[in-house]
């Protein structure tokens, strides 16, 4: 008789079963057990490997969000600058490598340390900073259309060009600072 035939799980000692984990190899029973895109693992693993992907230090929250925000803001002036001197569509193109740029520096403060908040923080930070640029444009244009001159319409079209800096940015910031791994 090998000792496979006699199997029980490590956390409940009086419940034989076939099931061990791929990771450590212990005997696992079926409610132990938690089925992994890799197979099955045992509760203690799976709560290891999480804090594996999470290193985060509470002050990477704060310093994403500031150098987000700082960056953003600085990006978005130079939004406004390309847009009004010279050609928005220039945008497009600007856009993305802005965003990565930015999340790259944000990597660098954050010392590559991850998790999927710290991430979050980190993008709302870059709309935040970009908040100032986008007001300026929209609010003039606001209190023209409130005050009835429909001109404002004609003045609310640049601030287009920072919602799509945003819109192109912000995930482009995201998938540098999380890695290219989806859903990440
Ligand atoms: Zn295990
Ligand atoms: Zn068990």
């Amino acid at each position: 008789m090998t000792n496979t035939d006699n199997l029980f799980c490590y956390v409940h000692p009086n419940r034989p079963t076939t099931l061990r984990c791929n990771r450590c190899e212990r005997p696992i029973c079926a409610q132990c057990a938690i089925l992994t895109p890799t197979g099955y693992r045992c509760k203690e693993c799976v709560k290891s490997q999480q804090k594996k992907f999470d290193t985060a230090l509470w002050s990477d929250y704060i310093v994403a969000f500031i150098v987000g925000a700082i960056a953003s803001g600085i990006a978005s002036v130079l939004v406004m600058i390309v847009s009004g001197f010279f050609f928005g569509l220039l945008i497009l193109f600007i856009a993305p490598g802005a965003g990565a740029v930015i999340g790259n520096l944000i990597l660098r403060f954050i010392k590559n340390r991850r998790s999927r908040l710290l991430f979050t923080t980190a993008a709302v930070g870059i709309v935040v900073g970009g908040i100032p640029a986008l007001l300026i444009y929209t609010l003039p244009a606001i209190l023209m259309i409130f005050s009835g001159s429909l001109q404002g319409l004609g003045v609310l079209l640049p601030a287009i060009w920072q919602v799509v800096y945003l819109v192109m940015a912000v995930p482009a910031a995201y998938t540098q600072i999380s890695g290219i791994r989806i859903g990440g």
